[in-house]
């Protein structure tokens, strides 16, 4: 019987295999032998038990990257979670911009203070947005597949305005200043910007992507709760190693260290690669006012 990638879905060879030749996916366990009648699913779906929106749901690809929470790691309920959705769906995104696969919650509950801050993803710090919800974009496969994003590429987070960020889901790419929209719109290079310096700012640390000049606060008000919160948006993105260079940060912070795990001088990213930078979750932060 012909022996399926879990990743790629193409037959492998039926030799002993470390990782798929054809998408290079690492196997972990024995492939699974494919009968040609049951149509292959987008991703390896195991049988769930349904339990609404709340749960990350685990999956091969997942796995693979190490993010995504054991079974009964989130709460059923996270009530944080809960209102972080409705302000995300006060934001009226399309919904086929999202991808339950890559669900977390990172608040007090849901991950505990007792777990690490910061773990390595291709080869660099990565510090764990807590306090943050994230509800996970559609990645294109292709781009997961040839590129092993989720084992060789960075974290990285993106703050900015929910407007700017729903232009770059639905763009499927960042845009550079002076690019142009698929609206016709042309993305507006800043005044005090240097001539033939248009870049992507990206950061390791959400600490420095969610300063309040990258990323304004937005006042929202909840149905549930009935209570009002300043709202707060960042991207986090898988990044390619190699294609961006490193800088300090730029907010004149002075001595105020802004990261206890990144350095000051090594907290923002730029890059002119567009293609190098691709998002994968939606972080909600609420704090109530
Ligand atoms: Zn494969
Ligand atoms: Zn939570």
């Amino acid at each position: 019987m012909p022996r399926r990638c879990s990743n790629c879905h193409r037959e492998t060879p039926p030799t002993q295999l470390r990782s798929c030749p054809h998408c290079r996916k690492e196997f972990t366990t024995s492939l699974r032998a494919s009968p040609s009648t049951i149509p292959f699913a987008k991703h390896d779906r195991s049988p769930r038990i349904s339990l609404g929106h709340i749960r990350p749901r685990a999956s091969s690809s997942a796995a693979a990257h190490r993010i995504t929470p054991r079974e009964n790691d989130t709460p059923v309920s996270c009530q944080y979670k809960k209102v972080c959705a409705e302000y995300l769906s006060s934001l009226r995104w399309d919904k086929s911009f999202f991808d339950r696969q890559h669900n977390r919650c990172y608040c007090e509950n849901c991950y505990s203070s007792s777990r690490e801050d910061t773990t390595v993803q291709g080869g660099s710090k990565y510090v764990l947005p807590r306090g943050w919800c994230r509800f996970g974009l559609h990645v294109d496969q292709v781009r997961a597949d040839i590129d092993r994003i989720w084992s060789k590429w960075i974290v990285t987070y993106h703050g900015t305005r929910p407007m700017a960020a729903q232009s770059i889901i639905q763009h499927r790419q960042f845009l550079l200043p002076g690019d142009t929209c698929i609206d016709g719109t042309k993305v507006a290079i800043l005044p005090d910007h240097i001539p033939g310096k248009n870049h992507i700012y990206t950061s390791p640390t959400i600490a420095y992507s969610s300063y309040e000049a990258y990323c304004p606060p937005q006042r929202f008000h909840s149905q549930q709760t009935g209570k009002t919160y300043d709202a707060r948006l960042v991207l986090q993105c898988r990044q390619q190693p190699g294609s961006y260079k490193v800088q300090g940060e730029t907010i004149n912070a002075g001595s105020k260290r802004l990261c206890p795990f990144i350095p000051n001088d090594q907290i923002e990213i730029f890059t002119e690669v567009r293609a190098a930078v691709v998002p994968y979750g939606v972080l909600i932060h609420l704090t109530e006012v």
